[in-house]
């Protein structure tokens, strides 16, 4: 949904880190040969997931032979996530990443955990894997859950490999009952194949964005109706147009999916609204 830019980090060097403070020496022996796997692993990534491949990978239960699966999600829990683990303060750095800490798959609620593309329950040699984790806000984090892909078309929108904020493909329409809402829709962009756009349509379905798109836009209606009001018995249908057309390419000029862009341009384009649809 947004893009958001590269960690900085290098995989290794966050790997080191997580690991930097392990006592058991055969353990810590395992894991610092796995850091070729790791080093191949995030080579195979950033080639794969510009080209939309990333269900290519196979999931994993042994890394680099005799590191168990567990023992490698262990490294994120235990030694990055801690409060007082040693890789904390990358954990807190990403976590704070987003642009005015928005999540990156609804583009509504704030961040609050980190996500993993990837699930380090199916590919345990991504845990700490920098390009395979962003910030994002719980109830997506707990949506997308496990949940692996097996096409292209199931791959998740991948917040720093996908660009899906220039082409218009969020719409709205008025629904003319009263209280007017609003029903959330998404459309094909001309440029975008038809597995992109799929994408878009499973993302939009599975973080449940209609739902919570509708919700905070009925907010909105509420929250004008005392200037959408008052804009109308001073002149009419014409000075509400006026504000929501305002409104619409202000939103728009900031970003052209967002709910509040949809919301405005539907409103503006509907004339029952402007004509005393909106009151309640
Ligand atoms: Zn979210």
């Amino acid at each position: 949904m947004r893009k958001l830019n590269f960690p900085v980090e290098d995989a290794i060097d966050v790997f080191d880190i997580c690991i930097s403070k392990i006592k058991n020496p055969d353990l810590k022996d395992r894991l610092e040969n796995c850091k070729s796997s790791i080093q191949t692993a995030v080579t195979d990534y950033v080639d794969k997931a510009p080209r939309t491949e990333l269900h290519t990978i196979a999931t994993q239960n042994v890394i680099n032979g005799n590191v168990t699966a567990e023992e490698m999600k262990k490294v994120y829990t235990d030694r990055m996530v801690g409060v007082t683990a040693p890789g904390r303060y990358i954990y807190d750095k990403w976590r704070a990443s987003a642009p005015n800490n928005i999540c990156p798959l609804c583009a509504q609620r704030t961040t609050d955990t980190l996500d993993h593309h990837l699930p380090k329950g199916h590919y345990p040699i991504y845990s700490v894997v920098p390009v395979n984790i962003f910030p994002a806000c719980s109830s997506c984090n707990k949506i997308k859950l496990d949940a692996i892909s097996v096409a292209p078309e199931t791959d998740h929108i991948h917040p720093y490999f996908d660009n899906v904020e220039d082409e218009l493909w969020l719409k709205a329409e008025v629904i003319e009952m009263k209280p007017a809402s609003l029903r959330f829709y998404t459309v094909k962009p001309d440029d975008w194949d038809d597995i992109k756009y799929t994408r878009i349509e499973n993302h939009f379905r599975l973080f449940e964005l209609e739902k919570l798109y509708a919700s905070h836009s009925g907010e909105e209606l509420a929250m004008n109706y005392f200037r959408i009001n008052k804009l109308f018995i001073s002149g009419g249908a014409q000075s509400v147009r006026n504000f929501l057309e305002d409104s619409w390419l202000s939103m728009k000029s900031a970003n052209v999916n967002s709910w509040q862009t949809a919301t405005y341009e539907a409103l503006f384009k509907s004339s029952w609204y402007q004509n005393g649809g909106f009151l309640m």
